[in-house]
């Protein structure tokens, strides 16, 4: 099966594949959401961007992977033959009745113009993703100002890849500190540090996601390998060391749920100051999303044993 993956940004404004280089006024986000405590210090709000340029295979966010609005089905909504709006609007042809009294769309042929989830009145049809000023974004972030000011809290940019959109990223993180908000991201690092480095002189907090130090590895499961992330990891503590991080690992069954995998990020991570290292447990909360955009969830039902994840914990933690 092909990759959509998302070319990796060289320069400023958003490169796409044919090198076609266009700067971007707004941004696509694809939520925002409120009083989260799990997302740096205090009480934060999250803005999720859209894009990332891996495609892992446990992600349990994949309507942020495409850079750009883009439509989900439930097929349970659809009231079907009292209806069928939305295969009277598709320019594609793309949107048939079928014997089930539903409507069935061939995600495959989709060009996300999203008129069907423009007519549909039932909310079977969504779009997920919008383009919005940043500082539009910011004064939704800033109504829960009295919130972060009693709880060290504040703004997070997370997605997808933040990066990716990493001149919309910039703007966003500029407005919040021009109004006094506290700014933090979770990035999985895989955008060329020329690109990403100003965005983290904006960043009171990080978290960066290093999943595997095995390039091939890393390639096989989320479609790039490493050297990428490594290189961005290893220039933002050079550069900002004092900018307090906490890297991430997803541990993933199969993946990297061994000892020697998860002893290797820890020794990256305590090489530098200002770093601490933290486990993700495996989950697959984001199986339904995958049916909803008409891809596959290719990791079935395969669950992370508790006691090994409670090992690899501790030796997360060993010094
Ligand atoms: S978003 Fe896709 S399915 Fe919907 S109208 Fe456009 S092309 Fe057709
Ligand atoms: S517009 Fe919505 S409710 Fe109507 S047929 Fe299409 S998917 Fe079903």
């Amino acid at each position: 099966m092909a990759i959509d993956r998302a070319p990796i940004p060289l320069g400023r404004g958003t490169t796409f594949a044919c090198g076609r280089e266009v700067r971007v006024e707004k941004g696509c986000v694809f939520n925002i959401q409120k009083y989260s405590v799990h997302d740096g210090p205090g009480i934060r709000t999250i803005v999720y961007l859209k894009g990332c340029p891996l495609r892992c295979k446990w992600c349990c966010n994949p309507e942020s992977q495409l850079e750009k609005p883009q439509i989900a089905y439930n097929i349970e909504k659809c009231i079907g033959d009292v209806c069928l709006l939305c295969e009277g609007v598709c320019p594609r042809h793309n949107i048939a009745f079928m014997d089930t009294n539903k409507v069935w769309i061939d995600h495959g042929n989709c060009i996300n113009c999203l008129q069907c989830a423009k007519v549909c009145p039932a909310g079977a049809i969504i779009s997920y993703g919008e383009y919005r000023e940043a500082s539009d974004v910011v004064d939704e972030v800033e109504r829960d100002l009295t919130f972060y000011s009693r709880s060290g809290g504040g703004m997070t940019l997370s997605g997808g890849e933040p990066l990716l959109q990493a001149d919309y990223a910039l703007a966003l993180l500029k407005e919040a500190k021009r109004r006094g908000i506290n700014t933090a991201i979770e990035t999985c690092g895989c955008v060329p540090w020329k690109r990403a480095e100003e965005v983290f002189s904006y960043l009171d907090y990080a978290f960066f996601d290093i999943k595997s130090m095995d390039a091939q590895k890393h390639k096989e499961w989320t479609g790039w390998d490493n050297s990428v992330v490594l290189d961005t990891f290893r220039n933002m503590r050079e550069a900002y060391p004092e900018l307090k991080t906490r890297v991430r690992t997803p541990v993933v069954p199969g993946f990297n749920d061994t000892e020697d995998d998860i002893r290797a990020i820890r020794d990256l991570a305590r090489s530098y100051p200002n770093t601490d290292y933290e486990l993700l447990r495996y989950h697959r909360y984001g199986t339904t999303k995958y049916t909803f955009i008409g891809k596959e969830y290719e990791l079935g039902d395969q669950e992370l044993d508790d006691a090994l994840f409670e090992r690899l914990k501790q030796i997360s933690n060993e010094e």
